[in-house]
């Protein structure tokens, strides 16, 4: 269905039709005005782009055979123009429901950036950012829309209320970069700055990530499914860097740096470090703190002091969360109680691994270089439907979850210090079934979990009994 909203208004820059000479010099007037604004100057109200409209016309009328004796530039003949409350869309790409509907959703963006933002959106009514939506940037270059002064891009870029992007490959990757450069252009112009680059970027990326069902669009969405997100990718990005043994540390993504480090990875590391500390319930309220801090020259002091003693943990949360990111991560239950483990008594130690939870700690540290005997027994249940599948700490061949039957125990040594310690001891766990031998190279503490997709926890229940023997 059309998502176009009637309050938008659609016009055609000249050549388009190829006939309407008022039009022409309406198109002129834009182009002259879309370049000034690259100045930054401060945005024209709807009421001053009325001005602009009305000059436009009396001039083509009061010179329109000056104006036939001129052609249209060459770029400005396939570029439309389409307007709505807070967005002059700038486009070259055919009309059709996906690209027409894009002002309309950017108006739908505004109070949901407002209130992220903590800005009033009374204040702010006549807001208004200027996007050039490009398939040929040569055209827009050619139209005087896309200076020499705008540095080369790969995919989008803002510049005060000023953006210009690359046309996507899909509608919801077109939509979600619109919405990116949207929310730097809202942070610069009504917040004034946009603090450090990872913040920037994992921000930006945090808003543009959205839904949009019926019409209704909703920023700042945890992915559910691959499906909804078409050439998104963020998810994969971390949890393939992650496997592959290039996991980020949470200091390495906040020294993130866009001219040293570039962009494409890094858009997906900062997402997840700034999807975690907004979706996870315990870190939330001090995110959301964060927009206060942008124009600190101390920017990444003040978000550790903002934090408080939780900042210690968050490394290590970070490094759980960026080895188990997968789709609708469900955080309460993937949540870990981080506790250092004793050495082991003689006589072993007995442990519960509860089948509904993430890592959890066994309560035993295990020395590098000795061996140690884990034994599981149990039987719990890690599906509830079609109908409730039980299962044993072997797992259940007839489902694999990252390699490893569905609910089998998985052990990792933990060696703790998130902060110093650049490998990721959570990315490559160790399949114990029903029992397995473990010789940590490192000393850690022992944590255990059964294996299953941080979404499907919830319908699983049950115990496991794990037994933890000495040196063999
Ligand atoms: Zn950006």
């Amino acid at each position: 269905m059309s998502q176009f909203n009637e309050s938008s208004r659609v016009s055609i820059l000249p050549g388009v039709q190829g006939s309407c000479r008022a039009g022409r010099w309406l198109g002129f007037a834009i182009s002259r005005q879309f370049a000034a604004q690259q100045e930054l100057r401060p945005p024209v109200s709807s009421a001053g782009r009325l001005l602009v409209v009305i000059v436009g016309l009396v001039l083509a009328l009061a010179l329109s055979s000056h104006v036939l004796a001129q052609a249209p530039s060459a770029g400005a003949r396939d570029v439309r123009e389409l307007v709505s409350k807070h967005l002059t869309l700038l486009t070259d790409l055919p009309a059709g429901d996906d690209v027409d509907a894009l002002p309309e959703l950017f108006d739908q963006a505004f109070p949901q950036w407002c209130e992220y933002f903590g800005v009033d959106p009374a204040k702010h009514a006549d807001w208004h950012v200027r996007a050039c939506l490009m398939r040929t940037p040569e055209r827009f270059a050619a139209a005087g829309l896309l200076p020499a002064s705008v540095p080369e891009f790969r995919s989008g870029y803002a510049l005060g209320d000023a953006v210009w992007c690359r046309d996507q490959a899909s509608p919801y990757y077109r939509r979600h970069l619109l919405l990116h450069e949207g929310t730097h252009a809202f942070m610069h112009s009504l917040l004034g700055g946009v603090g450090a680059s990872w913040y920037a970027e994992g921000i930006a990326e945090l808003m543009a990530t959205h839904s949009l069902v019926d019409g209704r669009l909703t920023l700042n969405v945890f992915p559910k499914s691959r499906d909804d997100f078409s050439k998104w990718g963020r998810i994969e990005i971390v949890a393939t860097e992650t496997a592959a043994g290039r996991a980020m540390s949470l200091p390495r993504v906040m020294a993130y740096d866009p001219k040293v480090d570039g962009e494409n990875e890094w858009y997906g590391w900062c997402w997840a470090l700034a999807a975690m500390l907004d979706h996870d319930p315990r870190t939330r309220d001090q995110f959301r703190r964060v927009p206060k801090l942008v124009e600190s020259p101390h920017f990444d002091a003040g978000v550790a002091k903002l934090f408080g003693a939780d900042w210690s943990r968050l490394a290590a949360d970070w490094q759980v969360f960026s080895a188990t990111i997968d789709y609708d991560y469900d955080f309460a239950r993937m949540r870990v109680d981080f506790a250092s483990g004793k050495s082991l008594a003689k006589d072993g130690a007995q442990v519960q691994v509860a089948a509904d939870r993430g890592w959890q700690s066994s309560g035993v540290k295990l020395e590098a270089g000795k061996s140690y005997r884990v034994r599981a027994q149990g039987r719990y249940q890690v599906a509830r439907e079609p109908r409730v599948w039980w299962c044993e700490p072997g797992g259940v061949t007839i489902r694999y979850y990252r390699g490893q039957p569905l609910g089998i125990l998985l052990g990792v040594v933990y060696v703790g210090d998130a902060q110093a310690n650049a490998t990721n001891d959570w990315a490559a766990p160790q399949p114990l079934g029903l029992g397995g031998v473990i010789k940590p190279d490192r000393s850690g503490t022992l944590y255990l979990r059964v294996n299953d997709a941080p979404d499907s926890l919830a319908d699983n229940a049950g115990l496991i009994d794990v037994e933890i023997t000495g040196e063999l």
